[in-house]
């Protein structure tokens, strides 16, 4: 099985998961730029973040043999600081750098004034970048934050296939797969949503346009939980190509919209010999 995590904070993670993403099959991930938990008191804190992310990070993935990829962004939650504010006259700079794949985490967390402005402002510089989006989905008043998320979409213009939206579950699934954009599931050890409950979602909703992702980051999370779905979906009847298209394919159509994907062509090659057997379609692909 080959793996694409699409939404992993490897910061926050030690050598030891490297090495266990490796040998799960890993070979390529985005680091999405996110909060830290410790509050960040200036823009240049944020500096010194962002060139982790695009030095630092992506030369510890490759001792393990995985190629790193990030998303650059002022996060939903200190878009409400105004110390952290200034972030977004530095963005343009970063949005410019190789291995930079989406703007990205950009959405709602309380859904604040100040989280409506920094939003769009950051949809705009999607735009003018031509990168894709990844947008993250409020975890409290989950309904009515992907709602509102899904209204600014739409209104800034940019073409929902560039788009996708995060952290969504049985309750929002549904009006993200009727927009265009692409769907995102964060599979979690013991909240939100899981391996099962996923592969559920992949019968009703289809393989097409789906990411799946162990945002594992600095709190209780799994970085294996991308194989763990994989796992789920052989035993529930899907078929190695269905795995394929989901852990690997679709990650690398999302993010290879920007251009910059640095992936090694013997992970491309070695399993484009997949036979189609698909099983559980989702009807509302037909
Ligand atoms: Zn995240």
């Amino acid at each position: 099985m080959r793996i694409f995590d699409p939404h992993i904070h490897m910061t926050s993670r030690t050598t030891d998961d490297y090495a266990a993403m490796y040998a799960a099959g890993v070979r390529a991930l985005v680091e999405p730029a996110f909060w830290l938990g410790q509050p960040r008191t200036s823009v240049e804190s944020f500096c010194d973040y962002f060139d982790g992310l695009i030095g630092w990070e992506p030369f510890r993935a490759s001792q393990f043999g995985i190629s790193h990829h990030c998303t650059m962004a002022l996060n939903p939650k200190e878009a409400n600081d105004p110390r952290c504010v200034g972030v977004l006259d530095v963005l343009p700079r970063y949005l410019a750098k190789d291995g930079v794949v989406a703007v990205g985490e950009v959405g709602y967390d309380a859904m604040t004034p100040e989280e409506d402005k920094a939003f769009a402002h950051q949809l705009q510089l999607a735009l003018e970048h031509e990168l894709p989006v990844l947008v993250h989905t409020p975890h409290r008043d989950k309904r009515a934050g992907t709602e509102r998320t899904l209204d600014v979409v739409r209104e800034s213009g940019i073409a929902p296939e560039r788009v996708v939206v995060d952290h969504l579950n049985e309750m929002t699934v549904g009006m993200v797969a009727d927009t265009g954009c692409w769907m995102g599931f964060s599979i979690y050890p013991d909240t939100k949503m899981d391996e099962h409950r996923m592969v559920r979602l992949l019968g009703e909703y289809g393989t097409e346009r789906v990411l799946v992702n162990s945002a594992a980051d600095w709190g209780r999370s799994d970085p294996l939980k991308t194989l763990r779905t994989g796992e789920a979906m052989l035993s529930a009847g899907f078929g190695d190509d269905d795995v394929d298209q989901v852990l690997w394919r679709n990650p690398v159509a999302f993010y290879g919209q920007s251009g910059r994907l640095r992936i090694d062509d013997q992970v491309t090659d070695a399993t484009a010999t997949f036979e189609g057997n698909s099983v559980l379609r989702g009807s509302r692909e037909g």
